[in-house]
């Protein structure tokens, strides 16, 4: 498939579709508190999402079972909510969430705190968070795909962190997952040439330990391999001449 490089009617929806999903993980980040389910995650994500006239992109997905993935501390991400996980106080928990609007789709991801959590877990969070805005200062019109990868990389190899490769950032737009593939660790090529019009979605999942990742029996949640904590960051981008545009913040 090759890459699409969108119009600005499409633009112009797709920014439409981010801000809603900025709104939606505002809200969910402001009722995450200890003693919630992660199925209670996913119906009031699932509401909000609807709230908006929108769609929930995940939901059934490839046979998804759920609108929002609600992923708890060595849960790297996929984690399908349930009424038996509890949040307690000192855990992580990323969420990933998406939707359609008008046709066009939006996808983010945020991890939080719930309630006081331990110092290198805050680490954790607020470098994957980062290595996400070192990996779009790259991502302009005549720069390279990888250039972002290798920028990822860069930045957090220096502490020691696992970067999960099998699962990679996408294009996105009339579809939730387009090419191209963007891995969050370092590249030998330099991959194709970003242009203006691209939007993609950029998701860095870090390890605190290794890498490697393992899938649970529910053939969707993906776990850190040594049972270290995990976080995720991804945001919807559009490239443009200039700085990128970031569609899914606020
Ligand atoms: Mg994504």
């Amino acid at each position: 498939m090759a890459v699409t490089i969108k119009s600005e009617r499409e633009i112009g929806l797709m920014r439409d579709a981010g801000k809603i999903l900025a709104e939606v993980h505002a809200k969910l980040g402001e009722a995450i508190e200890p003693g919630m389910t992660t199925l209670d995650i996913d119906r009031l994500g699932e509401k909000l999402i609807r709230s908006y006239g929108c769609i929930p992109n995940f939901l059934n997905y490839n046979g998804f079972p759920a609108s929002i993935c609600v992923s708890v501390n060595e849960q790297v991400v996929h984690g399908i909510p349930n009424d038996n996980t509890v949040l307690k106080e000192g855990d992580i928990v990323s969420l990933d969430a998406g939707l359609i609007y008008k046709g066009y789709h939006s996808d983010a991801a945020r991890t939080h705190g719930v309630g006081q959590i331990s110092e290198d877990a805050r680490l954790l969070i607020e470098r994957t968070k980062q290595s996400f805005f070192e990996g779009i200062k790259v991502a302009k019109d005549g720069n390279h795909l990888f250039d972002i990868s290798n920028s990822i990389d860069s930045y957090i190899s220096q502490f020691g962190y696992g970067i999960v490769r099998e699962l990679v950032g996408h294009g996105i737009g009339s579809k939730l997952h387009e090419d191209p593939q963007i891995p969050n660790f370092a590249q030998r090529r330099k991959g194709l040439k970003l242009r203006a019009g691209m939007t993609l979605a950029i998701e860095p999942m870090i390890n605190m330990g290794r890498c490697d990742v393992d899938w649970l029996d529910d053939d969707w949640t993906v776990v850190s391999s040594d049972g270290s904590l995990s976080a995720h960051y991804e945001n919807t981008i559009l490239v443009t001449d200039g700085e990128p545009e970031i569609l899914t913040l606020l």
